[in-house]
């Protein structure tokens, strides 16, 4: 059973910095709260776990200039998939030799914007990207993105994004051609990637292409190993270790001899367990005298920037004003948890099964844990008047 308290998790003095900064600011809710210090942290680890590989941080997962500016002074590396995103990197300090343009679904003009601001890396997956690659970003890096079969992740990207081997082979011959440097194979195996062998297929489906290539002269040297690293919400993971492990075991065995540099593109495992988002409790309602269930509706909802609990494929862990001591927790009884906003589908949970303390009531707070990634960035403009979610760091 799924329970509200699962504050364990955040490390201790985040938690602590940031109800530091909520208790004395009070700002309005719904608020991000983000913390620095374990962006930093969550950075260093994985680098630390996978030695020597280019850490590039998916921007998407979180653009706050803070994080993206505290995460090119540690040296990251960023993915980024538009201009915009490009700007934001270079104004935060990152070099244009770090960036990587990893979105294949680009426009001429911002491929040519892109090579204009001093980018020289980019993804690709068909044969006219190639070709707009080629004229507008000239002699630039380039890697071919294979489509993998993500199972064993919360959100498989399907077959929107990559090429079938025989086809990225053929394109990286094509690159060669054009005059760009091909560099290597690039995939995404699934976002929340739970298990550690979740890489395996497709590095072997990458080393063999690489390799097929090195032999007629290409000369390939990278592997991107995409992102789908994953955070700790409401269950278990292996630790971070676990999956370095095995991600490194799968390199040296399909690639044999030869070492490929290894890129990876980590968003929600850099910055998810930074975040807690604060929200306030707008109603809590019983719909009939028989159902026990009682709706909380929270000031966030799925437009509001929990597009991930769409599917209810994210739980974020749960923490309210009202719970008592970590053994001390008051009555509890079920709850489904609602939205804000005039959608019929503005309905987070009601098929996971939260309790939440049976006092609670409108004006309370209901903190989500473990929200750092994929909530502000996902926001709506003004759905229903509802402003964007306001994001504030701490430090
Ligand atoms: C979104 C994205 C990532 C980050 O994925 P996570 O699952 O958050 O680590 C990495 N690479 C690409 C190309 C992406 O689109």
């Amino acid at each position: 059973m799924k329970t509200s308290f699962a504050g364990r998790r955040l490390h201790h003095e985040a938690t602590a910095r940031i109800r530091r900064f909520l208790d004395h600011e009070q700002p309005g809710t719904p608020c991000l709260v983000i913390d620095l210090p374990t962006v930093r942290d969550r950075f260093t680890a994985i680098r630390d776990a996978l030695p020597g590989a280019g850490i590039f941080y998916a921007v998407k997962a979180n653009p706050t200039p803070e994080v993206v500016g505290l995460l090119a002074a540690e040296g990251a590396s960023f993915d980024v998939a538009s201009p915009q995103e490009i700007d934001l990197c270079l104004a935060r300090g990152a070099a244009p030799a770090v960036i990587s343009y990893s979105n294949p679904i680009k426009k001429a003009r911002d491929v040519a914007y892109a090579h204009e601001r001093g980018v020289r890396l980019f993804v690709s997956d068909s044969e006219h990207d190639v070709r707009t690659v080629a004229r507008h970003a000239p002699g630039s890096a380039v890697m071919l993105r294979i489509v993998v079969d993500s199972k064993g992740s919360t959100y498989p990207f399907g077959k929107k994004f990559g090429c079938a081997p025989e086809m990225a082979a053929d394109l990286l011959r094509l690159a060669a051609d054009l005059g760009l440097a091909p560099l290597g194979v690039a995939f995404h195996a699934g976002s929340q990637q739970l298990d550690p062998h979740g890489w395996d297929a497709a590095i072997a489906d990458a080393a063999a292409i690489t390799l097929k290539l090195r032999a007629e002269g290409l000369d390939l040297t990278t592997v991107n190993l995409g992102g789908g690293l994953p955070a700790g919400y409401l269950d278990p993971l292996p630790p971070l270790a676990e999956y370095a492990a095995a991600i490194t075991a799968s390199v040296s065995r399909h690639f044999g001899d030869f070492r490929p540099r290894v890129m990876v593109e980590p968003g929600r495992a850099v910055v998810a367990e930074s975040g807690v988002l604060r929200s306030e409790v707008v109603l809590v309602a019983r719909k009939s005298y028989a159902d026990e269930r009682r709706w909380v509706f929270l000031d966030i909802g799925r437009y509001g920037g929990l597009a991930e609990t769409e599917g209810e494929a994210i739980a974020y862990p749960l923490r309210t004003s009202r719970d008592g001591a970590p053994l001390d927790d008051g009555p509890t009884g079920p709850v489904v948890i609602a939205g804000p906003t005039c959608d019929a589908d503005d309905v987070l949970y009601q098929d996971t099964c939260y309790h939440l303390p049976l006092d609670l009531r409108a004006g309370d707070h209901v903190d989500l844990l473990c929200a750092g990634a994929y909530t502000a960035s996902y926001s709506s403009v003004a759905f229903n008047g509802f402003e964007p979610l306001a994001t504030y760091c701490v430090r």
